[in-house]
Parts: C-alpha cells; structure tokens; sequence
C-alpha cells in the first residue's frame, strides 16, 4: 500500500492537490475537514461536537479525530493506499496514526509538505472565503487562529516524519499543475 500524508498549513493547497493525486493514482482520500463539513452538514452528533472548535479556527481533540480516521481505514483495508490531507496534525495523532496502520500490517511511506509563505496563506484563503462558504475562511482573527495553531500544535509533526526518513518538502507556490508534477515525482520516488 501506498499510504502518503499530504502536510501544509491551510490554504497551501492540499485539497486541490489531493483531488489531482487521487486522480492518478487509486489512493482514498482521508480529509479530516471534508469529514467534519460532512457530519455537519448532516447535523450528526460529531458534527455538532466539532463545529465550535472548527468555526474558530481551533484543533478537534485528538480523541475524536482518532476515532473518525480509524473508522475510515478500517472501511477500506482492501484499497490501494491513502492519502492523509489535513491529519495528523498533532504529534499525538501522528503517533496514533502508525499504531493503527500498523495493526494491519502497514505504515506511512511518506509525508509530502507544501511549502508557502504566510503571506501568500492569507491571501488564497481570503480569496477562498469568496465562494468556500467555510465560517473559518471569513475574518482576519479566524485565520490568523488557524495559521498560529499550525505553527504551534501541526509543524511538529514534520520532525516526527523527518526523523523517520519520510519528509519531503516542495514549493507549494506555482501553478497548481506545476506543483502537481513535483508531488507526482516525489511519490514516484516512494513507490519505489
Ligand atoms: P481543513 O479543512 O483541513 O482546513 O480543516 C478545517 C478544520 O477542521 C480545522 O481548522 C480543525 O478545526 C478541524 N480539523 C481538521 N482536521 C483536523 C485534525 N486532524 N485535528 C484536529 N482538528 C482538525
């Protein structure tokens, strides 16, 4: 299997990355945001419990997100590979992560980051706000929330790859396929 971890700070692009990767490769796709907006649309009790952390930019506790992601794997152990966007994103959850790939005998091949500077985040997703209709896209204070949580809580969990000898980054400014071509030569590079 090949099990990648899609990592960057929001509004790098792992969304659209992603759609483009699963594309091309027979992976499932594991959104911890789609997920949520999914169980919140459906007005589900998961979805009621992540909404306050979500609107505010803040992280859902571990626990929960956990529990939805080893759900996920468990529906799809006969798939080719997943794609992890948008988790871990704590060192915590990266640790949960390999014990439950590990259950069934497998593991991340790789974390793949996407670099792009703060200032340019801000822009693409206030741009994003225009038509996401995400509560979280929409002021300055939410966003800023969001990008300190990642700088605090999420980049660590880029060492916690490093050190395992699975991180590679890429410059996440560009156009969306050109960016795209560098992802597809680093999975390449996995697979092998
Ligand atoms: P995203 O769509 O990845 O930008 O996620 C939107 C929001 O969902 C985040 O700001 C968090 O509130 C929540 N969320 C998504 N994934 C996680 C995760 N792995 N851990 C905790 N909260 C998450």
């Amino acid at each position: 299997m090949l099990n990648i971890v899609l990592f960057g700070p929001p509004g790098a692009g792992k969304g659209t990355q992603s759609e483009k990767i699963i594309a091309s490769h027979s992976l499932i796709h594991i959104s911890t945001g789609d997920l949520f907006r999914k169980h919140i649309g459906e007005n589900t009790e998961l979805g009621k419990l992540a909404k306050s952390y979500m609107d505010a930019g803040n992280l859902v506790p571990d626990e929960v997100v956990i529990g939805m992601v080893e759900d996920k794997i468990q529906e799809n152990l006969k798939a080719e590979g997943f794609i992890f966007d948008g988790f871990p994103r704590t060192v915590n959850q990266a640790e949960a992560l390999d014990t439950m790939l590990e259950k069934h005998g497998l593991s991340i091949s790789g974390m793949i980051a996407l670099v792009v500077p703060e200032e340019e985040l801000k822009t693409r997703i206030k741009e994003r706000a225009k038509t996401s209709g995400r509560i979280d896209d929409q002021d300055d204070d939410r966003i800023n929330n969001r990008i300190q949580v990642y700088n605090k809580e999420t980049s660590p969990v880029a060492e916690y790859y490093r050190q395992q000898g699975k991180f590679t980054s890429i410059n996440g400014v560009g156009s969306i396929q050109d960016i795209y071509g560098k992802i597809d030569e680093a999975i390449t590079t996995l697979e092998v």
